[in-house]
C-alpha cells in the first residue's frame, strides 16, 4: 500500500489528477458564484491577484508590499460577508461530490409524461389565479425543507395538487416540493432571497421562490395570486409570465425528462433463486443476450462464485431498458459532447484559473534547497563480492529547486537513490551518481546537484579463513603476580570478509579480559571481537580462556655486616631468592650472619659464613649465595 501510494506519488498521475481535482473545485465553485453578488466580488479579488503578480514580474515592490499585506485583511473580510454564501457552499459541496455532475450525466428520471398533471394544475391555477408555489427537487438534498412542512409522499395528481392550493385548504400556504415524481412534502416554509436587486413589487411567494433555488439546485414553478402569472426560477434568475409550452420546455430540461440522451443499459436479470442447500434465497446476475429467462436447473454463479442450480424463479427486470436502435458510440459521443461544450463558459473560464493556479504552484516560486543525509542503498552486488571501503558512503547531500511548499516539506526520505551494482566485477568502481544510480524523487521537484559528485567502490571477492584467537588483556596482575601460561578454546576461529582485509587479519581479539581483579588461575568464556566492521566471524564466536597466574620470583643482593669475635667485621653481598614482594621489603641488617662452628676441611683458621634469612620470612625466601663464603676465623 505504501509503495503503491509513493509510487502513485512521484508519477505523472499524480500531477493529472492534482490537475482535475482544482479544476473539479474551481468548476463547482464558479457555478455557485455565477448570478451571485459574490461573484463581482470574486472578479475584484481575482483582478487584485493579477495586479499581484504583475507587481512581481515588473519588479514593483511597493504594489507588491501593499497588496500581499492588504491581502490578509481581504480574506476576513470575504469570510465575514459572505459567510451565509460560504456555508451554503460548503453544505452544496457535503451532497454533491459528484463527477457525473461535471460529465453533465444525470440518473434517468421519470418521463415527462408523469408531470403532465402538474402542467395542467398550473394552467388551472393560472386562469383562475390561485396563488401556487411548486418546488421540484434535483440533486441538491430538500430535506431541510421538507421536514419543515407537512410530509405527504404522495402520487402526483392534477386533483390533489388543485386541493393542496385551493385557498381555502389549510396546507395552501407555502410551497409543495416534489420529489421524483411524488409530492413529498406540502406547505413548506422557503428561505426568502435577499438579492437587493429585485423590484419593490416582487412579494415573499416570488423571494421565497428564488431563495430556494439561491441555496440548492431545485427549480420552482410559481403562480402569482395576484395576476396569475407562471413563472419559472432556477440558480436564482426568475423568468416571468411564461406560456405552458416555455414551462414545459423549461421543467422536462430541468429534469432531464424523457428528453436527452439516458445511458444504453446492458440487458442484465437479476433472478431470484433458490440455493440447493435450501437455506437461502439468493439473487444472481445473470447476462442474457437473449433475454430468456433461463430454465429451471439452469446452473448460475450465485454469490461468491458458488455454482447452484434454479429452482424457484422469481425474474426481476432490474434495468432492461436498452434503447432500440440506440448505440453506444451515440451515446458516448453525446456524452463527449456534453463533457467539452455543456456550460462551456464556465468551464472554459475554470480551465483558465486551473492552468493559471497549476503555473503559480509549480514554477513562479521555484526555490533552491539544499538536503542532507540523504541515505543511499547499494542493490544487486554479486553474492561473493562485498564493498571493501574502509568508509564506505551511506549518505549524499543533494541541492534541489522547486516549489516553495514542496521543497519546504522535504524529508531525506523523500528521497531514494539506489546504486545499481549488479553484474559489477571485484576492483575499484567510480559511480558518478547523476548517471548511474536511479533517484527517486518527488515530482516538480528538479535535482541541481549531487554531492559528492561520485563515489569509489572497492569491490572484493569476499573469502573464509580460519584465524587464531588472541585473548585480548589488559590492565595488569597484582604487583608479585605473572601468567605462567594461557590457553585458548577453541584456538581458533573462521571470518569471512573482503579478500586484502581477510589476509592482512593476524589473529582475532577477544572482548577486553582485566587483569587488575585476578590474583590466581582462572577459566572464562569470553566472546570474540574483530574491529573491523567488514569483517563477520562464522566461525566460534565465543571463546573459554584459561589463565595460569603464578607469583613472581625474584633475585636480589642485599648487604649483610658479618660482626663476630675472632675476625674483623666484613660486608657480605647475600644473594635471596623468594617473591617479588617478600624479597623486596629484605633489608640486610635484618639477617644474621655468624660464623660455622667448625673449620673449613684443611684449613684450621677457615670458617664458612652463615647467614640466617629474618625468622618473619623463613621459608618464603632462599639464600642463593653469600659472598665470601668463608672468611679467617681467630677463635678469642
Ligand atoms: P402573489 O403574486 O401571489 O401575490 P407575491 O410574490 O406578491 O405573490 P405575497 O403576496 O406576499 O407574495 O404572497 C404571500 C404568500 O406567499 C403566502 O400566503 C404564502 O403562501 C407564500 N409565501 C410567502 N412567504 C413564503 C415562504 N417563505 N415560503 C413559502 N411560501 C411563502
Ligand atoms: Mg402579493
Amino acid at each position: 500500500m505504501t509503495t503503491l501510494m509513493h509510487w502513485l506519488s512521484q508519477s505523472w498521475l499524480a500531477s493529472v489528477l492534482d490537475l482535475v481535482l482544482v479544476f473539479f473545485v474551481v468548476y463547482e465553485v464558479l457555478k455557485l458564484l455565477k448570478g451571485t453578488r459574490a461573484a463581482q466580488v470574486a472578479l475584484g479579488i481575482a483582478l487584485v491577484a493579477l495586479l499581484y503578480q504583475a507587481s512581481h514580474w515588473l519588479h514593483l515592490p511597493t504594489l507588491e508590499f501593499v497588496i500581499r499585506h492588504s491581502f490578509l485583511y481581504v480574506g476576513f473580510a470575504v469570510v465575514v460577508l459572505f459567510q451565509n454564501e460560504i456555508r451554503t457552499a460548503f453544505a452544496h459541496f457535503g451532497r454533491n461530490i459528484r463527477f457525473s455532475a461535471l460529465f453533465g450525466w444525470r440518473a434517468p428520471k421519470s418521463p415527462m409524461a408523469q408531470y403532465e398533471d402538474v402542467l395542467l394544475a398550473v394552467t388551472t391555477f393560472a386562469a383562475k389565479k390561485t396563488g401556487a408555489l411548486i418546488v421540484f427537487e434535483r440533486q441538491d438534498n430538500l430535506d431541510e425543507y421538507i421536514t419543515r412542512g407537512v410530509k405527504l409522499d404522495a402520487v402526483v395528481g392534477y386533483d390533489l395538487l388543485i386541493n393542496l392550493f385551493n385557498p381555502e385548504a389549510p396546507l395552501h400556504d407555502g410551497a409543495v416540493i416534489i420529489r421524483q415524481g411524488r409530492i413529498a412534502a406540502a406547505s413548506c416554509f422557503l428561505p426568502l432571497t435577499l438579492n437587493p436587486r429585485l423590484s419593490k413589487d416582487t412579494g415573499t411567494r416570488h423571494r421565497s421562490a428564488i431563495g430556494i433555488t439561491e441555496e440548492t439546485d431545485a427549480f420552482v414553478i410559481v403562480v402569482s395570486e395576484e395576476t396569475g402569472m407562471v413563472s419559472c426560477v432556477e440558480h436564482g434568475q426568475i423568468k416571468r409570465g411564461l406560456g405552458i409550452r416555455e414551462v414545459r420546455a423549461l421543467l422536462s430540461r430541468a429534469l432531464n425528462a424523457a428528453e436527452g440522451p439516458s445511458p444504453p443499459v446492458r440487458r442484465r436479470r437479476r433472478l431470484l433463486i433458490e440455493d440447493t442447500s435450501g437455506v437461502d434465497f439468493v439473487t444472481a446476475d445473470l447476462r442474457s443476450e437473449t433475454g430468456e429467462t433461463p430454465a429451471a436447473g439452469t446452473p448460475a454463479l450465485v454469490g461468491e462464485g458458488r455454482t447452484s442450480r434454479m429452482r424457484e424463479r422469481g425474474v426481476v427486470d432490474v434495468a432492461a431498458v436498452w434503447r432500440q436502435g440506440q448505440h453506444w458510440a451515440a451515446w458516448w459521443g453525446e456524452r463527449c459532447r456534453a463533457l467539452l461544450f455543456e456550460n462551456f463558459p464556465l468551464k472554459f473560464i475554470a480551465a483558465v484559473i486551473t492552468s493559471a493556479l497549476w503555473l503559480s504552484a509549480t514554477k513562479q516560486d521555484a526555490i533552491p534547497f539544499v538536503l542532507r543525509g540523504v541515505p543511499i542503498t547499494y542493490q544487486g552486488l554479486q553474492e561473493d563480492l562485498i564493498i571493501a571501503n574502509s568508509q564506505e558512503v551511506q549518505e549524499v547531500t543533494i541541492r534541489v529547486r522547486g516549489p516553495r511548499d514542496v521543497v519546504e516539506r522535504l524529508r531525506p526520505e523523500s528521497f531514494v537513490v539506489t546504486v545499481p551494482l549488479a553484474g559489477k566485477n571485484p576492483g575499484e568502481r567510480v559511480i558518478v551518481l547523476r548517471e548511474d544510480a536511479r533517484i527517486e524523487k518527488p515530482t516538480n521537484v528538479e535535482i541541481l546537484e549531487i554531492e559528492p559528485v561520485r563515489i569509489t567502490l572497492n569491490l572484493e571477492r569476499q573469502v573464509y579463513r580460519e584465524v587464531e584467537i588472541k585473548p585480548n588483556f589488559r590492565g595488569v596482575l597484582p604487583v608479585d603476580r605473572e601468567i605462567a601460561e594461557y590457553q585458548v578454546t577453541p584456538p581458533t576461529t573462521r571470518v569471512r570478509g573482503p579478500e586484502s582485509q581477510v589476509y592482512a587479519l593476524q589473529a582475532v581479539g577477544t572482548e577486553t579480559i582485566w587483569l587488575n581483579i585476578h590474583d590466581r588461575s582462572f577459566v572464562e568464556r569470553y566472546k570474540v571481537d574483530v574491529k573491523d566492521p567488514r569483517i563477520e566471524i562464522v566461525g566460534a564466536s565465543e571463546v573459554e580462556v584459561k589463565v595460569t597466574i603464578r607469583p613472581i620470583i625474584i633475585r636480589r643482593r642485599v648487604d649483610v655486616i658479618l660482626d663476630v669475635p675472632g675476625t674483623p667485621p666484613k660486608r657480605l653481598e647475600v644473594t635471596v631468592e623468594g617473591p617479588k614482594s617478600v624479597v623486596e621489603k629484605l633489608r640486610g641488617r635484618d639477617f644474621q650472619a655468624t660464623v660455622a662452628n667448625e673449620p673449613v676441611a684443611e684449613h684450621p683458621f677457615r670458617r664458612a659464613v652463615v647467614v640466617t634469612p629474618p625468622p618473619a620470612v623463613a621459608g618464603q625466601v632462599q639464600i642463593v649465595a653469600v659472598n665470601p663464603s668463608e672468611v679467617l676465623y681467630r677463635a678469642p
